[in-house]
C-alpha cells in the first residue's frame, strides 16, 4: 500500500523529473515533455519552451482554456498555446498529484499510445512524495446539471470522487455503454488508464484533408472502419474500451477544476465541451460547493490514497 494513510489530506509533488517524448497527433511533430517537482500551492503548469526559452506559462486550470473542439488547449494562441492536455492530466489528477511543472518542447503533449498508461509509469517511474501542505479539496453541495438535446451532466454529492459516464452511439460496435466507480489511483490505473482515443475511419479521412490528425495512427487511436470493425491488429484493451475513454477524459477534463472534488460526476453522451461546462456551471454558483482541506471523516471513504511508488 501507499506511502502510509497519514500522510492523506496533504499536497503532493513528485519526487525527481522525468522526460517523455512521442508524436503530437494534431500536428505530426515529436515533442518532449518534461516533469519538474513542484513546489506546494503552484499547482499543475505548463510551460511551452523553445530551446533554453519559455515563450509561455499556463496553470492547469479552466479559465486557461482556449478551446476544446478536438482536444483541451491551454491558451488563446497557437504561437503559444499548449494542446493536448486531457490525457496526462487525467494521470496527473487520478494519482493524486497536486504541484508539478510540465516543460513542453512542441505545441501538444505527445500522443503516447493514445491513453494515459504512458504517463502514470513515467510518473510511477519517479515516485510520489507528500509536501508539508494540506491539500483542498472541492466538495459537491448540492446538484449541478448541464443538458443539451440529448446529453447531459451533473455533479451531485458523494462521499468520494466518483465518476458514472454513459455513452451510446449509433455505430453497433460501440452501442450503449456505461463505467461507474469510485476514482482511486489503483482504480483508474487497472480500469481506465489503458483505454485508448477512438475514431472512425471516415473522420480520419477527412481530418487528414483538413491538415490536423496528422500523427494519428492506428500505434495511437482504436480506429473503426465504417463495416463497423476495429481494423486495429491488436484488437480492444477492455471489451468497451470506448466508454472506459470517455471516462478518462472526464477526468482530465474535471482535473481543471484545479483541486480534487469530492462528489459524483455523470454524464451521458457527453464529450470535452460537456465536461468544461458542467466545470463551469459549477464553478458559476458559490452555493453548490465548499472548499475544504479535509476529505472525509472516515478514512475508509477518502477519495484519494498516496499510492505505493518506489523510486529506481
Ligand atoms: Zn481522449
Amino acid at each position: 500500500m501507499g506511502l502510509g494513510i497519514g500522510l492523506l489530506g496533504f499536497q503532493t509533488t513528485i519526487a525527481h523529473s522525468v522526460t517523455l517524448s512521442g508524436t503530437g497527433v494534431h500536428s505530426g511533430a515529436e515533442v518532449a515533455i518534461t516533469f519538474h517537482p513542484a513546489e506546494a500551492d503552484s499547482g499543475i503548469v505548463f510551460q511551452r519552451v523553445v530551446g533554453e526559452q519559455a515563450i509561455s506559462e499556463f496553470k492547469a486550470v479552466s479559465s486557461q482554456v482556449g478551446n476544446t473542439d478536438l482536444c483541451t488547449i491551454l491558451g488563446f494562441s497557437p504561437a503559444t498555446s499548449i494542446a493536448t492536455i486531457e490525457h496526462v492530466m487525467a494521470a496527473i489528477y487520478a494519482l493524486g498529484l497536486d504541484n508539478l511543472l510540465i516543460e513542453v518542447h512542441g505545441a501538444e503533449m505527445p500522443i503516447m499510445d493514445g491513453s494515459s498508461a504512458p504517463f502514470i509509469e513515467a510518473i510511477e517511474q519517479t515516485g510520489i512524495k507528500a509536501l508539508a501542505t494540506k491539500r483542498r479539496y472541492i466538495r459537491i453541495l448540492k446538484p449541478v446539471r448541464i443538458e443539451s438535446g440529448a446529453s447531459w451532466s451533473e455533479f451531485t454529492p458523494y462521499d468520494g470522487m466518483r465518476f458514472e459516464v454513459e455513452i451510446d452511439f449509433d455505430c453497433p460496435l460501440i452501442g450503449r455503454q456505461a463505467w461507474k466507480g469510485d476514482i482511486t489511483p489503483s482504480v483508474f490505473k487497472t480500469e481506465l488508464s489503458r483505454a485508448r482515443t477512438f475514431g472512425f475511419m471516415r473522420d480520419v479521412e477527412r481530418m487528414w484533408a483538413a491538415g490536423r490528425g496528422l500523427g494519428s495512427s492506428l500505434e495511437n487511436s482504436v480506429v473503426i472502419a465504417d463495416d463497423n470493425t476495429v481494423i486495429n491488429m491488436e484488437g480492444l484493451r477492455y471489451k468497451d474500451e470506448f466508454v472506459r475513454h470517455k471516462t478518462l477524459d472526464a477526468v482530465g477534463d474535471l482535473a481543471l477544476a484545479g483541486a480534487p472534488f469530492i462528489g459524483c460526476y455523470r454524464s451521458y453522451r457527453g464529450g470535452h465541451k460537456m465536461n468544461a461546462n458542467a466545470l463551469k456551471a459549477l464553478m458559476s454558483d458559490p452555493t453548490a460547493y465548499e472548499i475544504v482541506e479535509t476529505a472525509t471523516q472516515r478514512q475508509r471513504s477518502a477519495p484519494r490514497e498516496v499510492i505505493a511508488v518506489s523510486a529506481p
